[in-house]
């Protein structure tokens, strides 16, 4: 299957074994992983967050229940949000989720976004877990046709080395354990250099409940609510 749906399906796989309650994507784009967990039964809460309002737009009907799901009401309820902001920006609507993805979403990021997004995710959203990929550049030279980054608009792509130490100082900082894998695996013979994708996986050290993480951070809305529908 082509890299984004390998991507997804790690995110669904994440889902199935961990069963989070809560579940928030960051740089949603037009909601394509948004739209694959509402089918996972576990998920009471999703919220989408991007920057491009156009984007997040173009589908997000797809998001809405069908005819189905009044006649036959699903034991859980369901409630699907989309907001208008930045991950640069807190905003209390992030609070309280058990698990914040990042796909393909911090190589987009302007160097000074890039220097809040640690803070805002994990010191003020917080998550039990938090699932980030990016490219791994040490791969660029087997994708055809890539002579510098692999899209025009990333900022930068990092290889492992890099990826790594960013990700390992903030678990330090803001109390995570962090695991490294991949999607898009190397031909035969060229294991060296490692997954096409590279995925750092953050899990929380340190217990929170939500009630005490609202208490503790009044924090005025940043983001503009575009979408919400109940299931
Ligand atoms: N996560 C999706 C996926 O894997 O298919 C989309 C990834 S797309 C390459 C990156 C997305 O991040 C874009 O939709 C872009 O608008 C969004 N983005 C860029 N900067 C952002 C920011 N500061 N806050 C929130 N979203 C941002």
């Amino acid at each position: 299957p082509p890299l984004y749906k390998q991507r997804y399906q790690f995110i669904k796989d994440l889902v199935g074994k961990y069963k989070p309650k809560k579940v928030a994507d960051l740089g949603c784009a037009d909601c394509t992983l948004l739209w694959m967990l509402k089918f996972c039964s576990c998920i009471e809460v999703l919220a989408g967050l991007d920057i491009c309002e156009n984007v997040m737009k173009e589908k997000m009907h797809r998001l809405s229940p069908l005819p189905g799901d009044y006649l036959q009401p699903a034991e859980r309820s369901l409630t699907v949000t989309l907001h208008h902001g930045s991950v640069a920006h807190k905003d209390p609507c992030m609070l309280g989720f058990d698990l914040i993805t990042c796909i393909e979403l911090i190589e987009h990021l302007e160097e000074s976004e890039l220097e809040k997004f640690p803070e805002v995710v994990f010191g003020f959203m917080a998550p039990t877990m938090v699932v980030i990929s990016t490219p791994n550049s040490e791969f660029n030279p087997l994708l055809p046709g890539v002579t510098f980054f692999r899209h025009p608009d990333h900022k930068f792509e990092w290889n492992r080395a890099e990826f790594q130490s960013w990700a390992l100082s903030i678990a330090r900082c803001y109390d995570y354990s962090v695991e490294f894998t991949g999607v898009g695996p190397p031909p035969t013979g060229m294991e060296d250099v490692g997954f096409c994708t590279q995925i750092g996986v953050f899990v929380r050290k340190y217990s929170q409940t939500s009630e005490t993480a609202h208490f503790e951070k009044p924090t005025k809305a940043a983001y503009k609510t575009v979408f919400k529908a109940v299931y």
